[in-house]
């Protein structure tokens, strides 16, 4: 059935009938069409409607959103840490009266359903904003004892560090979790003085565009913050590639984040990569497995799998295994699918045809090397995008499926023996974004949080967010970290003074 316009918030059609007709690129403070007039269109993954056109945002548009950027960032840099903090908390305070429009807006575009922006995502999204308004006045340098000892008669050296701002910021996001994923490059990058082009994802732009209407809104000047639209491989590698950007701030795939690199040759543009993962769930057998079997189901179903922390991989205890796979099969078998804005759906689909057609192959090539649906393994749905929440068993480690990550309602569970092998077959993977481990055991919580080689180790639970805890991976799963006090210096350089004095 075809979306009924209708039945949304007053809100969200007026949002729709401003920005979703062509003219939400965003530069030097004004609204305006791309210059090629290309708009390319954006879809209800859950009913395939349109739902509006979107910018095509081409080189022109890019060159004047980077030069706004440019010129706005020395100003921004100047204006004192209270005030950019005033903006930032302000731009939450907004965030949060005008919650359930956003939470709509993104429902439709993404497909995820009400309650998992309403409560999860875009709190989440508001808290990055308040945590690094703190941050923002909370910038320091060191003063530093030399030993440089060829000073003229009577006068000393002093030396001391300052820090400064990287300049402008190029932020490119994912269409998972579009507006968390986008307040953790804004919020960081805004509070230590950068300026930013923002590159939302193609299939998720418009939740983008009222957040940034948000910003204008709360006082943020003009070209702080400069939104283009438009196709990754477009739009996006000319950002990338842009001269005058001094950093990129991406989330994404890992193949995305290779052409991204590239790209920032160019001119050694510091690069910060949230990319791809494959992340284990590991049920031990002193778990408690009211907590654990519903907690490692979560992991891999929230968002329909969309999540780069997704618990992909079970590793399941031998003696416990057929009781937790059951368990979680079961939980699968009894989520609710459904248009994300209807009030029980548990499950959206997933976010574009082009996505499910991707889930699909893993899955067909999966049966094909002789694996089992548990549950699951299928398309659904008369229209929209659905893939029913799927439990794969009869695997090996060497399988695609086990490997690679398939971004969707995918887990593949896998036994063990010992601790040992459980480690190493966690680590047996080109990712190290996350893990859990599911256990009662002190020993057991320590001794796997140190040895299994990921960003994140979560003991009995998955996917805790804080804007406090930094988040990002090591091996193929990126460089550097989003949120903490960490993110705040990846949009920080370091300047050295030395004086005589
Ligand atoms: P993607 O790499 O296809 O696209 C990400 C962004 O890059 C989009 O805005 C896209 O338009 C843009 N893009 C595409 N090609 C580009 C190019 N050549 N140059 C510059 N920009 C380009 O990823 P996706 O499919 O949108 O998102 C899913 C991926 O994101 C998954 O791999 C997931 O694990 C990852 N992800 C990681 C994290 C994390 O924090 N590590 C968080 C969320 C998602």
């Amino acid at each position: 059935m075809p979306l009924d316009f209708a039945s949304l918030r007053p809100a969200t059609r007026e949002f729709l009938a401003r920005r979703a007709r062509g003219e939400g690129l965003l530069i030097d403070g004004e609204w305006r069409k791309a210059a090629s007039g290309n708009t390319f269109a954006t879809l209800d993954p859950a009913t395939g409607s349109e739902l509006g056109q979107v910018a095509a945002a081409g080189a022109d548009d890019v060159n004047d959103a980077v030069a706004a950027a440019r010129a706005a960032q020395v100003k921004w840099a100047a204006t004192i840490p209270v005030e950019r903090a005033r903006i930032l908390w302000k731009i939450a305070d907004l965030l949060e009266a005008n919650i359930d429009e956003l939470a709509e807006i993104e429902t439709l575009d993404q497909g995820k359903p009400l309650f998992v922006g309403r409560w999860a995502e875009i709190p989440g999204a508001i808290n990055q904003f308040r945590f690094f308004a703190g941050q923002a006045m909370n910038i320091e340098g060191n003063t530093i004892e030399n030993s440089i000892n060829y000073q003229p008669e009577g006068k000393q050296v002093r030396s001391w560090t300052v820090r400064e701002p990287v300049g402008v910021v190029a932020a490119i996001v994912p269409w998972n979790s579009p507006l968390v994923l986008t307040a953790m490059k804004l919020a960081p990058a805004l509070a230590a003085g950068c300026a930013l082009v923002l590159k939302p994802a193609e299939d998720t732009s418009l939740s983008a565009l009222r957040l940034a209407e948000i910003m204008v809104e709360a006082g943020l000047p003009a070209g702080v913050l400069n939104v283009i639209t438009g196709l990754g491989g477009e739009t996006g590698a000319t950002l990338a590639q842009h001269k005058d950007v001094d950093k990129i701030a991406f989330t994404g795939s890992t193949a995305t984040g290779r052409a991204v690199l590239d790209a920032a040759k160019t001119n050694f543009k510091r690069v910060t990569l949230e990319l791809g993962g494959k992340s284990p769930s590991i049920v031990m057998p002193d778990a408690n497995l009211d907590l654990a079997i519903p907690g490692v189901a979560n992991a891999i179903y929230f968002n329909g799998g969309q999540v780069c922390i997704a618990g992909s991989r079970l590793y399941v205890h031998r003696s416990i295994h057929d009781q937790v796979v059951e368990g979680v099969a079961n939980y699968a078998k009894s989520l609710k699918l459904g248009h994300g804005l209807e009030a029980d759906t548990q499950m959206g689909p997933v976010v574009s045809l082009r996505h499910a057609e991707r889930v699909e192959g893993f899955l067909q090539r999966a049966k094909g090397a002789g694996a089992t649906m548990l549950t699951g393994g299928e398309r659904t749905g008369e229209a929209g995008t659905f893939i029913t929440p799927t439990v794969v068993t009869d695997v090996t480690p060497d399988m695609e499926i086990v490997r690679e990550e398939v971004f969707g309602p995918v887990l593949v569970a896998q036994a063990f023996d010992e601790p040992e092998e459980v480690i190493a077959a966690a680590n047996d993977s080109e990712y190290g974004l996350a893990a859990s481990v599911w256990t009662e055991g002190l020993s057991n919580a320590h001794r796997m949080s140190s040895e299994i080689k990921a960003g994140t180790v979560w003991i009995n639970c998955h996917a805790m967010y804080d804007p406090a805890l930094a988040i990002g991976g090591v091996k193929q799963s990126g460089w550097g970290r989003d949120s903490g006090k960490q993110a705040l210096e990846s949009y920080l350089e370091w300047k050295t003074v030395c004086a005589v004095v």
